[in-house]
């Protein structure tokens, strides 16, 4: 929501009077009025359109907002009920309530809940993503392996807290421990009233005098974290694992983030794959193909005998069962497809051209008196 740049929401330039922001202001909720304007859109244009003059009309907002990209945290509309412009004017009930929807991810929860958070409530930490690349072979197989990535762990000096050794955080002065403090703002449209993040405590609810001095207060430090991941037999290209609590610390005691491991498979030279189906391009000569024979394949599972019958045609796909890839949570194993092809050879002995020959002779293809196949026989005699 900081990244809105709400010069642009109303249509200002940076250096725009205090005069031309009410200006732009009266004009622009006018024309996105859900009173005056059934637009769908309308509402929510109104909303940015507020939310942009509530912090630009604001000189403290304003100053943070020029530098910081954020009118220092969280902005709220209350209940709005005693807001003289907006009470009975029809801006209703569910108008409001949506207000505060727009700042809930501010305030840290990402609940969906309209009622304020605690802000000393247990808060799970960030989920975090690590991308793992695997041959194709540790894919199909699995295997247990580390990983090291750097994640904010609770800091141990001062449990998380932040205050220092024999400290305690104590409840804000400011705010009594709600986070938050109430202000009415005077607006075009009547009076609202405005919550806003404790300045004191940053909305935390607590104020720490003696810092802890190993993270400086924020009760986190960053960590480099090492953890062992057991890599599923049969895992796929793009398919995610969550590993529980390697995420990032908490807030206020809660528990850490997950970890998200996403996987990259490398592809193999020899073969593809496709869920727990291997399959393989297997060359054999055109003797083996006319006569049949006994070859060995290979597979992830190591060579593999396969009976290629007499009168095989090339692009023939024989199935090896259980010579693929587990399946993912089960303890059944997929098929090898070995599709053949007929190689045709390019360099022949002498012996092999007679033998050749005489094949060619027995279909009729050549004419033995004039063919190279006699000369051929006459000079081995
Ligand atoms: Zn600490
Ligand atoms: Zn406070």
């Amino acid at each position: 929501m900081a990244s809105r740049d709400y010069y642009e929401i109303l249509g200002i330039s940076k250096d725009a009077s205090q005069d031309e922001i009410k200006k732009a202001y009266r004009k622009l909720s006018k024309k996105y009025h859900p009173d005056l304007n059934d637009a769908p859109e309308a509402e929510e244009k109104f909303k940015e359109v507020t939310e942009a003059y509530e912090v630009l009309s604001d000189d403290k907002k304003k100053a943070n907002y020029d530098q910081f990209g954020s009118a220092d945290g969280p902005q709220g509309f209350g209940g709005g009920s005693d807001g003289a412009g907006f009470g009975g004017s029809g801006f209703g009930g569910a108008g409001f309530g949506d207000f505060s929807d727009i700042f809930s991810d501010l305030f840290g929860g990402g609940g969906r809940s309209r009622q304020r958070q605690d802000p000393n409530a247990p808060k799970k930490g960030r989920d975090l993503q690590y991308q793992m690349t695997l041959n194709f072979e540790d894919a199909v197989f699995g295997k247990k392996t580390k990983i090291k990535y750097n994640r904010e762990a609770q800091c141990e000096t001062c449990g998380g807290n932040g205050a220092k050794p024999g400290t305690k955080p104590e409840t804000c002065s400011n705010c009594h421990g709600s986070g938050v403090v109430n202000r009415t703002l005077n607006t075009p449209l009547g009076q609202m009233q405005s919550q806003e993040a404790c300045p004191v405590c940053g909305g935390t609810g607590k104020e720490v005098k003696d810092k802890c001095e190993t993270c400086g207060g924020s009760g986190r430090v960053e960590q480099k974290h090492e953890v062992e991941v057991d890599v599923p037999a049969g895992v796929e290209e793009g398919q995610q694992m969550r590993l529980q609590g390697q995420g990032d610390a908490g807030e206020n005691g809660g528990p850490y983030g997950d970890l998200f491991i996403i996987f990259k498979v490398k592809s193999s030279k020899d073969f593809e794959r496709d869920g727990s189906t291997i399959y393989y391009d297997q060359q054999i000569s055109f003797t083996q193909a006319a006569l049949g024979a006994e070859i060995n394949v290979k597979t992830v599972h190591g060579k593999v005998s396969l009976n290629i019958p007499a009168g095989t045609q090339t692009g023939t796909t024989f199935r090896l069962k259980g010579k693929g890839a587990p399946k993912l949570q089960s303890k059944t194993v997929g098929d090898q497809l070995v599709k053949v092809k007929i190689k045709t050879p390019k360099h022949l002995s002498n012996q092999q051209k007679i033998a050749l020959y005489a094949l060619a002779e027995a279909n009729g293809e050549i004419k033995p008196k004039e063919s190279f196949f006699d000369k051929l026989k006459k000079s081995f005699k």
